[in-house]
């Protein structure tokens, strides 16, 4: 028989931890497969590593993986794909948004062959504001990165074990896991869903983080924010010239002209706005590089069953 892992990230999810799990065992018993659960306690500050001890102790297919600290979604996700021992690997939330009711079926699809089952969420329920911000990030890293990335295409999906090894096999330190998931391919199906509200406790995103996590999209994929400041770069002294040689024939025609305090300003104003803007560009890069060098563990492990 098959093996399927469930691989669960959780971060304070003390009220949704058991009742994702009674939630999600309804629905095991329609697979032909043997099912194991790894919950990765994202280092919680709450109840959450208690409650999954418990299950642990009451069902040996439950297992558990503590981390010393948060160490964010990306590494619990990391973590939870090397522990995995399954044919298959569903990656799902605590909070009950990715419901658990779909995974027979993206099983039923990776029995037919499929590497990548993927479940895409419509956007009905959330804020319209939030709705509008979204869709046009994804148009604008669209054109930024070299993969395609999908609106509505979160974690959840199964991946069989040549896509989890491939996946495996990318050992970056900043995991940008929307990208690589796209990047390593396969045969993919898309299955919908209908959006999910959170159940119980908040969501950990805060303005802030989904900013930085949009930056780390763009960045960590290519080099495209590098060739924009070489084009600027271009450009503006394109311009430069241009602007110098048109002030050149005013001197030579008119004599000197004496005026030139606006002209001035917003030049340094403006070219040390770029110029800051590309260095950032540039030591984002140089901080990434920094990080891989270092060569650290991506978390480390208080406890595990
Ligand atoms: N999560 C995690 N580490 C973190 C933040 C979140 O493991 O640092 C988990 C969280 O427990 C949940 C999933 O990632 O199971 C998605 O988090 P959340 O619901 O906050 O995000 P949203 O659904 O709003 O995108
Ligand atoms: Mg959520």
């Amino acid at each position: 028989m098959k093996k399927l892992s469930i691989v669960i990230p959780c971060y304070n999810e003390e009220q949704t931890v058991n009742k994702f799990y009674e939630e999600a065992q309804k629905f095991m018993k329609l697979i032909p497969a043997v099912v194991e659960y790894i919950f990765i306690d994202d280092g919680s500050r709450d109840k959450t590593l208690e409650q999954l001890r418990k299950l642990a102790d009451q069902d040996s297919s439950v297992h558990y993986i503590s981390f010393s600290r948060n160490f964010g979604k990306e590494a619990a996700i990391l973590a939870g794909f090397q522990y995995a021992s399954g044919d298959a690997v569903v990656l799902i939330d605590a909070d009950l948004q990715h419901p658990p009711s779909l995974i027979p079926s993206m099983w039923e699809y990776y029995e037919e062959g499929y590497d990548q089952v993927i479940a895409k969420r419509n956007r009905i329920g959330e804020k319209f504001v939030r709705r509008k911000l979204t869709n046009l990030y994804y148009k604008f890293i669209n054109r930024l990165v070299d993969v395609t990335i999908t609106d509505g295409v979160g974690d959840f999906r199964l991946l069989s074990r040549q896509a989890l090894d491939a996946l495996l096999k990318m050992t970056e330190y900043n995991r940008f896991s929307k990208g690589l998931f796209s990047w390593i391919g396969f045969h993919e199906k898309t299955i919908e869903y209908d959006n999910q509200l959170r159940i119980e406790g908040t969501s950990k995103w805060s303005f802030g983080s989904l900013l930085n996590y949009g930056m780390d999209g763009i960045l960590s994929f290519n080099n495209k924010p590098l060739r924009i400041a070489i084009y600027s770069g271009m450009g503006i002294t394109f311009f430069g010239f241009i602007y110098i040689l048109i002030t050149l024939i005013n001197y030579f025609l008119h004599g000197v002209e004496t005026p030139g305090y606006f002209t001035t300003i917003s030049a340094i104003i403006l070219l040390g706005g770029i110029q800051l803007l590309f260095l950032g560009i540039i030591g984002e890069y140089i901080g990434r590089i920094y990080y891989e060098t270092k060569r650290r563990p991506q978390y480390l492990i208080k406890e595990k069953k």
